[in-house]
């Protein structure tokens, strides 16, 4: 008998952000990362998005967008996979909450999965307040529900950043 039980196939949304240096060409680039990890299956792409940034305001727009994947791993190892892509792709650590940034790659929901440590929680904490999370997980499915939180059709009417525009891949 195995000793530690794999853990069951799940859909795996990961949440994309960049608004450094042709921020549409570090998305596509991201999204290239992803389909060459053996972890990773049946990617899906949303639409893309342009944000305004949260955080400090002296910063470019955002290119958003939501790819969903089928993947076994383990959360932990969802993580530090998606870390190693930031750094690959030179991200570096702010110490500035929401500041400008070449990649980010957040797990956003992991099938019907409510997982929290000390270094990851999912479903994403703020995916509520999010149109630019909401709007492509509803293009990927219009049905979309998150645990604990509700259907992103119906959290998307009264999320606190409401401010996108589709944009063209
Ligand atoms: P943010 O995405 O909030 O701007 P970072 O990308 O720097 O900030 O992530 C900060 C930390 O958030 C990560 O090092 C990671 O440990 C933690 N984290 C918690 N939940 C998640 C999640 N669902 N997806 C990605 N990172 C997460
Ligand atoms: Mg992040």
């Amino acid at each position: 008998m195995k000793k530690e039980q794999s853990i069951s196939v799940r859909e795996l949304y990961i949440g994309i952000g960049s608004n450094l240096h042709n921020p549409r060409k570090q998305v596509d680039a991201a999204i290239k990362k992803l389909l060459e990890q053996d972890e990773f299956n049946d990617l899906k792409v949303s639409r893309f998005y342009e944000s305004v940034p949260m955080g400090p305001q002296d910063q470019g727009y955002y290119v958003n967008c939501v790819v969903r994947l089928k993947s076994g791993a383990t959360p932990e190892d969802i993580l530090l996979l998606l870390k190693g892509i930031e750094s690959m792709m030179g991200r570096v650590k702010s110490p500035v909450k929401w500041s400008e940034r070449i990649i980010d790659l957040d797990i956003i929901l992991y099938g019907d999965l409510v997982y929290h440590s000390e270094t990851l929680t999912i479903p994403h904490k703020d995916v509520a307040d999010r149109a630019f999370v909401l709007q492509p997980l509803i293009d990927i499915d219009p049905e979309i529900f998150i645990p604990q939180k509700g259907y992103a059709r119906d959290l998307i009417k009264s999320c606190l950043y409401k401010n996108i525009k589709k944009i063209e891949k």
